[in-house]
């Protein structure tokens, strides 16, 4: 099979690619490395059913091509981060919204499969957890920076499934929850890369908030398979599917476990939101995924635990091999 993954020089489109090579298909990435980065592809490179180009989606007339020469396409490229939607709300909606509608006119064009990457945050503020796929979607006020990312992924995914219903152009829509793992950086403010790097530095743990918020965070080996899994699945067209773990840490405990993990004496600090992110700042309180519809097609069952993933990130920053199973 012949692959486009746009923003494939990110960190889950770099490891996308590597498992789609591994299987023996071809892949070719469009990436502006906006927020990706040259060093993620490196090693594939000189691969010979990998290429390459560094250019926006934007760029219709090189995208329509790509798009010609490919079976499939997963759309990944986007403005993410916390951190960095809070800053640069502009160049997030511009991007995850006109980036998305690029990719679907071009593909619908010839009938391309594409796969589009929305995200967890789309359930905002809601308190339904575990969050089903068919659950509402509570959002914050428009005032408030980090509901733009929100508000622009779910035009992202209205889009996807009107061309699936109107237009017959087949495309799978997955919500990516919390993803972790080796090359993730802590420059746009993901929590995990982000407590290893000051642990590793002996610098202060900044814990935002009280701490007491949860996540889940899944290993990007497990979350690649099981985009590569509803790729391959006719029933996966037309849906919705939450994609991530099950295994509950507050985020006070996370920067025990970093600590531990890393034998750092880092002291762990609290930070409030206001100062770490804008004022009014709304952070959710709980965020679990119900995993069961994609299990249930794909048979998806994260297999790394918390412990892995935080050895997999630590080892990468230290600039050891990956004593992961990826
Ligand atoms: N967080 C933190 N310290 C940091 C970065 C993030 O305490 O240096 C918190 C953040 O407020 C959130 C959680 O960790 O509650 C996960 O943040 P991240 O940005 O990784 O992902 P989110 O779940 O917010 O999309």
């Amino acid at each position: 099979m012949r692959v486009l993954i746009t923003g494939g020089a990110g960190f889950i489109g770099s490891h996308l690619a590597d498992a789609y090579l591994q299987r023996g298909d071809e892949v070719f990435v469009l990436d502006d490395l906006s927020t990706g980065s040259i060093r993620n592809i490196e090693h594939l490179k000189e691969h010979p059913r990998f290429h390459y180009t560094i250019d926006a989606v934007q760029n219709q007339p090189l995208t329509a091509e790509l798009i010609d020469q490919c079976d499939v396409v997963v759309h990944l490229a986007a403005a993410v981060g916390v951190k960095l939607i809070v800053e640069s709300p502009v160049r997030t909606i511009e991007t995850n919204v006109h980036g998305t509608e690029v990719v679907l006119s071009l593909a619908n064009k010839k009938k391309k499969k594409v796969l589009i990457a929305s995200t967890s945050e789309v359930y905002g503020l809601s308190t339904e957890v575990p969050f089903r796929e068919d659950g509402n979607l509570v959002m914050g006020a428009t005032t408030k920076g980090r509901w733009s990312y929100a508000c622009s992924k779910a035009i992202d995914e209205f889009l996807a499934l009107a061309y699936w219903r109107e237009r017959k152009l087949p495309t799978v829509v997955v919500r990516l929850f919390n993803t972790v793992g080796p090359r993730q950086t802590g420059q746009y403010g993901m929590v995990i890369p982000t407590f290893v790097r000051q642990a590793l530095a002996g610098r202060p743990i900044t814990v935002y908030g009280d701490g007491k918020q949860t996540r889940c965070f899944g290993y990007v080996g497990d979350v690649v398979g099981a985009l590569i899994k509803l790729l391959d699945h006719d029933k996966a067209v037309g849906e919705v599917f939450n994609i991530g773990s099950n295994e509950e840490i507050s985020i006070v405990e996370l920067a025990n476990r970093v600590k531990e993990l890393t034998r750092s004496d880092s002291e762990i600090v609290f930070v409030p939101y206001n100062e770490a992110y804008e004022e009014g700042f709304e952070d959710m309180p709980r965020r679990i995924p119900d995993t069961s519809k994609v299990n249930a097609l794909v048979g998806f069952r994260p297999e790394m635990k918390l412990e892995g993933i935080l050895r997999s990130v630590i080892d990468y920053q230290s600039g050891r091999p990956s004593s992961a199973n990826d």
